[in-house]
């Protein structure tokens, strides 16, 4: 007679691989698909001009929620491309215009995105510092303070870990660069719309957004590029130069919409929504650990996101695990990297052992997890976790 309570299955806790279109987020986006079809970049006709209203809109949405004018928002594919356009970008015209500079600081748990980048950089003859990071997964500033130099053209530090959750001092390590001249750029997809960001008092020069990590539409991102002072890039392609010759080609129109309905839900609602979160992330955790009494929170467990807990089940391998929980939709390493079945280096880095990254998952709740769900995932996990322990004790009993 349970039944009533019980939430709708799979229980969907992996919010950092992607999030669900919000229905308010889908709802703005639909005219433009169909009868408002025009080029936004058409200024000719109403049709056009009516995209091109709703985009600067959207831009304008988009800008707000991290202090920016909506002039510095270039709109591109997702945060893989704003990384891209950022980082070769930057680090190609600071080299090539007067400056010289060739150095590049990052850490060693970025986004792949932004490490594959960095490596590309490197291949191009640029010197790159990867900072390791201690148990907690957060930079160390007095080691990035040796590091940058009056070389460094670029440092790259996420805001919110898309694996572990952590937060990084974004205001400190502005001012670190600050000193030295070099462009801060960060990798935003898990923290725009979710943590307060800045751009003015965290001294950012570039920040990349993803509209699939916010409740908006997949296929789309921004990159926030600062005016004053200056920020210029190297275009990495080459057309009718929209988007301040950033970004060549049409932009799509209802993705654009969908990310500004997407930045004015969050302005609206996200400080709210971090503190639902932190109440579901705390009361999981409590009701994990009744379960499985050893289970470890990886990563910081204080400076974090609230909507990403990565925890270790000592001895549970977390493909076995997820095997036999196929109500609840988590995530095992990075999805990004789940093609090879190779430990996440993310865990490796803040000291892990294979063993014990092998028995790490991510939980990630968000906007539509309740307090049902919460339990639900809690006691299923603690079951499994039981269960596997209880196999593998029989199995460990010497045949007599
Ligand atoms: C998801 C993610 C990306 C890639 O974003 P896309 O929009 O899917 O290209 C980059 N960085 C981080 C931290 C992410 O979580």
């Amino acid at each position: 007679m349970a039944a009533t309570n019980l939430p709708r299955r799979p229980v969907y806790l992996d919010y950092q691989a992607t999030t669900p279109v919000d229905p308010r987020v889908l709802e703005a986006m639909l005219p433009y698909f169909g009868e408002a079809f025009g080029n936004p970049h058409s200024a000719a006709h109403a049709l056009g001009r009516e995209a091109a209203e709703a985009v600067e809109a959207a831009r304008a949405s988009v800008a707000a929620v991290i202090g920016a004018e909506p002039r510095e928002i270039v709109f591109t594919s997702g945060a893989t491309e704003s990384n891209n356009i950022a980082i070769i970008g930057a680090a190609r015209f600071r080299r090539n215009y007067r400056e010289r500079r060739d150095h590049i600081v990052t850490v060693a748990t970025e986004h792949k995105c932004v490490l594959e980048s960095c490596a590309a950089l490197e291949r191009e003859g640029f010197r790159v510092t990867r900072l390791p990071v201690s148990r907690s997964g957060i930079v160390d500033l007095d080691r990035l303070r040796e590091a940058v130099t009056a070389e460094t053209a670029l440092v790259s530090v996420m805001a919110v870990n898309n694996e572990i959750g952590v937060l990084q001092p974004l205001a400190d390590i502005g001012a670190v660069c600050h000193e030295q001249g070099a462009w801060f750029h960060t990798d935003a997809a898990q923290a725009f719309g979710k943590i307060e960001l800045d751009v003015e008092s965290m001294r950012i020069d570039l920040l990349s957004i993803s509209g699939h990590k916010a409740y908006g539409p997949k296929g789309i991102g921004a990159l926030y590029v600062r005016r004053r002072p200056r920020v210029r890039l190297e275009p990495l392609f080459h057309g009718g130069g929209q988007e301040r010759g950033l970004r060549s080609g049409t932009l799509p129109t209802p993705l654009c919409v969908g990310l500004g309905a997407a930045a004015t839900i969050a302005r609206e609602q996200g400080a709210e929504e971090l503190r639902r979160l932190a109440r579901l992330s705390r009361r999981f955790l409590e009701a994990l650990r009744e379960g499985v009494p050893d289970c470890i929170v990886n990563g910081d467990p204080d400076v974090r996101f609230p909507g990403n807990l990565n925890i270790a089940l000592p001895g549970i391998p977390a493909d076995k695990l997820i095997e036999g929980l196929p109500d609840v939709a988590v995530a095992t390493g990075s999805a990004c990297t789940s093609a090879a079945v190779e430990p996440s280096y993310v865990l490796r880095a803040i000291g892990l052992d294979d063993a014990m990254a092998a028995a790490s998952i991510r939980i990630g709740f968000g906007r539509f997890t309740t307090e049902a769900e919460v339990d639900f995932a809690a006691d299923s996990i603690s079951r499994r976790v039981a269960e596997i322990r209880g196999q593998s004790r029989t199995a460990g009993k010497p045949a007599a």
